[in-house]
C-alpha cells in the first residue's frame, strides 16, 4: 500500500523569519511588500495540479491582512492550521504571552474559515526542552495536534532524541497530545534532518529522496514543510549576516521544479488526514 504523507506550507513572508529577525524589527513588518498571498496561489495551482491536499500552518499576522486569501485556502480543500501570532521564539516568550497570541490566533483563524483549528506549529520549531510548557497551553487551548518538534539537534531548535514518529504525547502536566514531529533520516549513526524547508534547497534532490523513502520503507509517513517565500526567487534582498542570508536565499530558483518531482514520487495529503489513517486523530 502506498503511504501517504504529510505536505505542509508555514504561511508567513521573507521578512518575517527568524533568520532575519534581527535585521527586521516587527514594528516594520507593515512597510514590506507582501509577497505571501501571490506565492501562496502559486503553491495551491501546483498542489492542484498535482491533486494534492496540504495543510497550511498560518501565521496570526498574515491571516488578519489576507482573510480572503485564507477563505481560499480553505474552499479549495486544504487544511487551516495554526502557526502562531508573531512568530516569536516561545522559548523567548512568557507563557502569559503565548498563551494570548496562540489563543487569539486559533480564534482568528475559526472566526476567518469556520471550522475547527486542528494543529499548531511553532515558529522555527522552537518547542524546545525549555519550552516543553507551551505543548500544555496547546492541549488547553484545543489543539488536537502539534507539529513543532524537531529531533535534532540545531542553533535554534530541536529535542535530540525526541520520538522521530506520529504519536501521543503527555504534556509536562498530564494531558493528551498528539505530536507529529519533522522528519529525519538516519545516515551512518546521524540523524539528517530530511523534513524540508532549507534542507530541501541545500541538498541534492536525490539525498531527500532518498532519506523520504527511507521513512517510509519503515511503514511510516513523512512531513514535509515549505514557505510561500521558497518558491519565489525575485523577493526583495534584506541585509543580514553571511549565514542567514545563505541558508534563506540558498536554491531558490530549484525549489519550485523540486517541489513538482517530489509530488511526482510521493503520495500526500494533509497532516489530519495522515495522523487519520494512522488512527492518531479522534474526531473531538
Ligand atoms: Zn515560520
Amino acid at each position: 500500500m502506498t503511504i501517504q504523507n504529510a505536505l505542509t506550507v508555514d504561511v508567513e513572508d521573507y521578512f518575517q523569519v527568524s533568520a532575519f529577525a534581527k535585521s527586521v524589527n516587527q514594528s516594520d513588518w507593515d512597510s514590506y511588500p507582501l509577497r505571501v498571498e501571490k506565492n501562496t496561489r502559486r503553491l495551491m495551482d501546483m498542489f492542484d495540479e498535482a491533486q494534492v491536499k496540504a495543510t497550511f500552518f498560518v501565521l496570526g499576522w498574515v491571516a488578519d491582512k489576507n482573510r480572503s486569501l485564507i477563505i481560499e485556502i480553505a474552499e479549495r480543500g486544504h487544511e487551516v492550521a495554526c502557526h502562531g501570532y508573531s512568530h516569536q521564539l516561545i522559548y523567548n516568550q512568557t507563557r502569559e504571552v503565548f498563551r494570548e497570541e496562540t489563543v487569539r490566533s486559533k480564534s482568528l483563524l475559526e472566526d476567518i474559515v469556520q471550522v475547527p483549528v486542528r494543529g499548531y506549529r511553532a515558529a522555527s520549531y522552537s518547542i524546545t526542552r525549555d519550552s516543553l510548557w507551551a505543548l500544555d497551553i496547546l492541549a488547553e487551548a484545543g489543539f488536537d495536534y502539534d507539529s513543532s518538534i524537531f529531533p535534532v539537534r540545531h542553533d535554534r531548535y530541536g529535542i535530540v532524541g525526541a520520538k522521530e514518529v506520529p504519536h501521543i504525547l503527555q504534556t509536562p502536566q498530564g494531558h493528551s497530545l498528539v505530536e507529529f514531529p519533522l522528519s529525519t533520516a538516519r545516515v551512518f549513526n546521524y540523524t539528517l534532518p530530511i523534513a524540508g524547508g532549507g534542507y530541501f534547497r541545500l541538498y541534492p534532490y536525490l539525498l531527500t529522496r532518498a532519506g523520504l523513502k527511507q521513512v517510509n520503507s519503515r511503514q511510516q509517513p513523512f512531513i514535509f514543510y515549505l514557505h510561500p517565500w521558497e518558491i519565489d526567487p525575485d523577493q526583495p534582498r534584506i541585509d543580514a549576516s553571511w549565514f542567514s542570508r545563505f541558508r534563506h536565499y540558498n536554491n531558490l530558483e530549484k525549489c519550485e521544479s523540486r517541489l513538482q518531482r517530489l509530488m511526482k514520487d510521493f503520495q500526500f495529503d494533509t497532516a489530519w488526514q495522515v495522523l487519520n489513517s494512522l488512527g492518531l486523530a479522534e474526531s473531538s
